[in-house]
């Protein structure tokens, strides 16, 4: 299957309905564990930050999910099926709509380039594969993933993705804001919130097992210098 995000042939065996059923399935278990906000300017905030960036990915067969959790962590993740999460710690540090869009844009940028579905792919490893072997079309995931305790669950939820990885939805995430009229450069300006708030013991959990985030400040600053050329001039006027 081509990715036009990864701009690669990629081997996923789980079919777009099946990875939303995972993803129906994989949000009742972080509603176990997880409170949902219930501050409708809050939530209609991300979504409609959210949703902005999202029309703009590469991956458009499925619809994307914006929800914000109720915790003092500063975090954000992506569950099969385009569903995004961001918690209120987050949130609260960051001072403007293109900062939270930078963290927004990233995450997308794992739903679009795959990467999400991949993860649980890998985890299911064998299960799965024997699974579609004997229903051809994979639709059996979803079921395969109710069958698996919350706790298993998360952990998937929770897991690393690879360096390569968090390099793409950088790249992605500036793509986006680019061209979803965010000014870009507040990508940099979260990485550095993100950094000051890792003083200490407490490194925020966006950060662990991510590459060096002088490493990925600098990756950043050059893809906005190539943002022009790469997919040309920007069509927005800039607030800033
Ligand atoms: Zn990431």
């Amino acid at each position: 299957m081509y990715n036009p995000a990864t701009g690669r042939e990629e081997f996923i065996m789980i079919s777009t309905p099946s990875e939303v059923a995972m993803g129906k399935s994989v949000h009742e278990s972080i509603i176990q564990k997880y409170k949902l906000s219930r501050d409708p300017a809050q939530i209609d905030r991300v979504r409609r930050i959210g949703e902005r960036a999202a029309k703009v990915s590469d991956r458009q067969d499925y619809e994307y999910h914006f929800y914000l959790i109720e915790e003092d962590e500063m975090n954000a993740f992506t569950t099969p099926g385009g569903n995004i999460y961001v918690y209120t710690g987050l949130l609260e540090k960051l001072e403007n709509d293109d900062q939270v869009a930078s963290v927004l844009a990233h995450e997308i940028g794992h739903c679009a380039a795959r990467h999400t579905v991949k993860k649980f792919q890998a985890a299911l490893g064998y299960d799965l594969i024997s699974t579609i072997a004997l229903n051809a079309i994979g639709e059996g995931t979803a079921q395969q993933i109710a069958q698996l305790s919350s706790g298993a669950v998360m952990n998937i939820v929770f897991s690393a993705y690879g360096r390569q990885d968090e390099y793409q939805a950088d790249q992605l995430g500036i793509k986006y804001m680019y061209r979803a009229c965010f000014d870009p450069r507040a990508a940099v300006e979260t990485f550095k919130i993100l950094e000051a708030g890792s003083q200490g013991p407490d490194v925020p959990l966006i950060l662990r097992s991510h590459p060096f985030i002088s490493d990925r400040i600098h990756m950043v600053e050059e893809e906005i210098k190539s943002l022009g050329s790469k997919y040309g001039p920007s069509p927005c006027v800039m607030a800033r």
